[in-house]
């Protein structure tokens, strides 16, 4: 069996980047960013809990896994779907919502409303409507590939002490803990395998290649941002001089040859995804070409334009798919 593994979203990368390079002193700004990350990090935190439930299933047919699946529909809208769990019988679409307290959904409004355990209440975006235009979207996909699969869809609550309270009749919302029973009723309702092993391998291979990733930015000036390598002994709170091929840290003295590759990917999630030798000489705080150059070589970058016009590419290192064999069956 094969699997898509969890990456983290470009979103949360970018926050993380944002907060190590955000200065506190707007605290209006740097609170709204801050609250963005934590909700950002609580959502992937709780996907990681639900994906190691996958290891100890017990799935009656051949299966693929797909998590952070992300797509982008023929309008340019981006679909990001948790976890797609592909079989023979049906497709299961899964939505996961790591939220605590008490869970309410109103559907003549279209919003969930969360009541905190210590009191206040809350509203989000239904994640029902969610699962509903993704379920859309992938009908649509097997039309295009001609494939003729039921399509299922669900929204899982990552903590059992999170209380499921009303929710529109039809609807599949249930705690990760019931995750093999929910899954033993979809077989249950589609018994008959619809496709053969073959249609399913080229049915994988499609949803791989429409799977894309989309940027995202904060709207933020980025020219008030903090330059340079920070060192990550310090909490990032210090910055890193470059001397005799290594960068040194001010505060703490670690001293590290490969410290800027950091800073390289902060660059890419907060500035941009191309940079030139001159624009990352500025950024890193390193006053010789050569030893920028020294770097770049080092680090093969994709590169395009010419002398003074050369820029390179910043690759995403986190986004590579990465497919592992989970089990064969
Ligand atoms: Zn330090």
């Amino acid at each position: 069996m094969e699997l898509l593994k969890r990456q983290k979203p470009r979103k949360l990368l970018s926050l993380e980047a944002l907060m190590r390079r955000l200065p506190e002193n707007n605290v209006d700004e740097f609170n709204f960013y801050k609250d963005m990350f934590a909700t950002q990090r609580k959502g992937y935190d709780g996907e990681v809990c639900v994906d190691q439930m996958w290891y100890e299933m017990n799935i009656p047919a051949p299966y693929y896994l797909f998590h952070s699946y992300e797509s982008v529909n023929v309008a340019g809208y981006s679909h990001q779907i948790d976890t797609i769990v592909l079989t023979p019988h049906f497709i299961w679409l899964l939505e996961i919502k790591n939220m605590s307290g008490r869970l309410d959904i109103d559907e003549s409004k279209h919003q969930l409303i969360r009541t905190k355990r210590e009191g206040g209440i809350e509203s989000f975006r239904n994640p029902l409507n969610q699962i509903k235009r993704h379920a859309e979207f992938i009908n649509r996909k097997l039309r295009d590939f001609q494939t003729h699969l039921p399509v299922e869809a669900a929204v899982i609550i990552v903590s059992d002490y999170t209380i499921i309270g009303a929710i529109p009749k039809g609807n599949s919302i249930f705690h990760a803990s019931g995750l093999q029973t929910e899954l033993d009723k979809l077989f249950n309702k589609h018994q008959e395998r619809r496709v053969s092993v073959g249609q399913l391998e080229k049915l994988k291979t499609e949803l791989m290649n429409i799977h894309q990733r989309k940027d995202w930015k904060a709207k933020v000036d980025v020219r008030k941002l903090r330059k340079g390598v920070l060192c990550k002994g310090c909490e990032y709170k210090s910055l890193m001089i470059f001397e005799h091929g290594s960068f040194k840290c001010g505060k703490c003295g670690v001293s590290s040859k490969d410290a800027y590759l950091e800073a390289l990917l902060d660059y890419r999630y907060l500035w941009s995804e191309w940079i030139t030798n001159r624009e990352l000489r500025e950024y890193l705080g390193v006053e010789s070409r050569h030893a920028i150059k020294r770097m770049i070589e080092k680090l093969n970058l994709e590169q395009t334009g010419t002398y003074r016009n050369r820029k390179y590419r910043i690759p995403d290192f986190f986004s590579q798919m990465i497919i592992v064999d989970l089990n064969e069956s």
